[in-house]
């Protein structure tokens, strides 16, 4: 049975609010704005609630269920961050306001500069990208920037290891470099040999996740620092993992030049439909300089102090713009995504230093619980300890006719959102599980019981899995076609 549309259950004279008497002299419509062909539904209060709310419950989201989307990071979002972002002394600011009437504002940006910095051991932060995407163009930028101003034009390549994410070589091919795949060895770590062949006096970068997205900390990171800066190489962090190494390791000392953070993974501000991301990079004291802008920087104040004591030991400060020296310029309008900011503050603050490297602690022990639960079920094409998220394949010896896909659409039937298929590429049939430190053992303990049920109707009813899913509104969709021509009113 599909949804009935808003207008199917309009009845005349029915009305949702009751509008308060009209205390102004009443004005016509001028004629032109007026249309006889856009008749507005008549619905009661009761009727547009459930007709909405129902709507929204077609969706899956992370607060109705579990949704181990593999690189995603979908943990819980606090409901204390959506409390401070709406504090009425942010939502009434506006961007074009002198920044001495927003001092406030300056410093949650200031401090959240700060604490991503104190994380990552980068020098600098830029607040400014929109998405870690966009993060990964500011960098890439930064490092062309960067051998640019030397002079060096030689350098036209940037190496990618083939389990990067997609965004790698786009942002690079962005940025106008030419793209170079490095394999993987077989312990899912970048194949050392064939980076040195790579390595010469054209290479701009390399562009490393770590870690990886076989969810595998690449064991040889410093070597591979070493060898990208001895050819003359910056080498680019890929942020998207920061979940399993907080409060554990920085990624400036493991040799990263730069890197992006992804708010909307690591520091619980939503995904997508809940609202923008938010992608800042960090860079360190070689390609500070070059960071997009501009960036928040504050200024001690000498001011006569107040009579009392207590103020007087207090150090004034005023918070302001700056753009860096040699910066690759602005990326986006007014100052990056500040609600974001603001949620990525508020997490970082209720948790604590301690609270942050144990929220990566969890995430790698659930990891490795759900993974000890599955891999004797599924294969595991690299079989290490892994960090937060792991990589299966759907390709049973067994049940030959079932694919990933069939294995994701069938989970659904069991309430579960699926994790990433067929990403990374590296991994034949990949199912990429990361379940967050968010999770329950109950929870952990379910979706392993569903996945291991799964794996044995593969074998026994195949079927089952071909056709699946069959509780879904909608089963298997044309995804490109549904992202390019959504047809949003017409479900099953
Ligand atoms: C999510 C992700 C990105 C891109 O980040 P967006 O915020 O989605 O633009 C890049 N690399 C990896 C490994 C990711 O998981």
């Amino acid at each position: 049975m599909r949804e009935p549309l808003i207008y199917e259950i309009s009845s005349p004279g029915r009305a949702g609010v009751n509008l308060p008497e009209c205390d102004v002299p009443a004005t016509p419509l001028p004629k032109e704005y007026l249309r006889e062909d856009l008749p507005l539904p008549e619905v009661s209060e009761v009727d547009l609630v459930r007709h909405y709310v129902r709507l929204s419950q077609l969706n899956y989201a992370v607060d109705t269920g579990f949704y181990p989307l593999g690189s995603c990071t979908m943990k819980y979002n606090p409901k204390v961050n959506e409390e401070a972002a709406k504090l009425p002394g942010f939502v009434q600011t506006h961007p074009y306001q002198p920044p001495d009437t927003i001092q406030g504002n300056l410093f949650l940006m200031y401090q959240l500069q700060e604490f991503l910095k104190e994380i990552s051991g980068f020098a600098s932060v830029s607040l400014q990208p929109a998405a870690g995407a966009h993060g990964e163009l500011a960098g890439v930028l930064m490092i062309r920037a960067y051998h640019e101003s030397r002079g060096d034009h030689k350098r036209t390549r940037m190496l990618i290891p083939d389990s990067a994410h997609g965004t790698n070589p786009a942002s690079t091919t962005m940025a106008g470099y030419e793209t170079v795949k490095i394999s993987s060895d077989a312990r899912g770590n970048v194949d050392l040999e064939e980076l040195r062949a790579h390595c010469d006096d054209t290479v701009a970068g390399l562009m490393l996740t770590n870690p990886n997205t076989l969810g595998l900390f690449d064991e040889h990171v410093q070597e591979i620092a070493r060898l990208v800066h001895e050819c003359g190489g910056l080498l680019y962090g890929d942020g998207a993992n920061l979940n399993a190494i907080m409060g554990i390791v920085k990624p400036a000392a493991l040799g990263f030049d730069v890197m992006h953070f992804n708010l909307h993974k690591t520091f619980s501000t939503p995904h997508g439909g809940g609202g923008p991301g938010a992608g800042p990079v960090g860079a360190n004291e070689v390609l500070a300089p070059f960071l997009p802008g501009p960036i928040v920087v504050k200024e001690r104040v000498e001011e006569e102090p107040a009579s009392d004591e207590e103020w007087e030991e207090e150090e004034m400060y005023y918070y302001h713009w700056q753009m860096p020296p040699s910066s690759i310029g602005r990326l986006k309008a007014f100052y990056g995504n500040f609600a974001v900011c603001i949620k990525a503050y508020t997490y970082i603050r209720m948790l604590g230093a301690a609270g942050l490297r144990e929220v990566s602690e969890n995430a790698v022990l659930n990891a490795n619980y759900l993974l000890s639960r599955l891999k004797g079920v599924y294969p595991l094409p690299y079989n290490r300890t892994c960090m937060h998220e792991f990589v299966l394949s759907g390709r049973l010896p067994d049940a030959p006719d079932v694919h990933t896909i069939d294995i994701a659409k069938r989970l659904m039937d069991f309430g579960f959102h699926p994790p990433t298929i067929y990403f990374p590429l590296i991994v034949p049939e990949a199912l990429m599980i990361e379940p967050t430190e968010t999770e329950s053992k109950e929870t952990l303990d379910a979706f392993a019981d569903a996945l291991i049920q799964i794996a044995q109707e593969a074998k026994t009813n195949p079927e089952l899995l071909h056709s699946a899913p069959h509780l879904a509104p909608v089963a298997r969709l044309d995804e490109v076609l549904a992202a390019r021509q959504p047809v949003l009113q017409c479900l099953k």
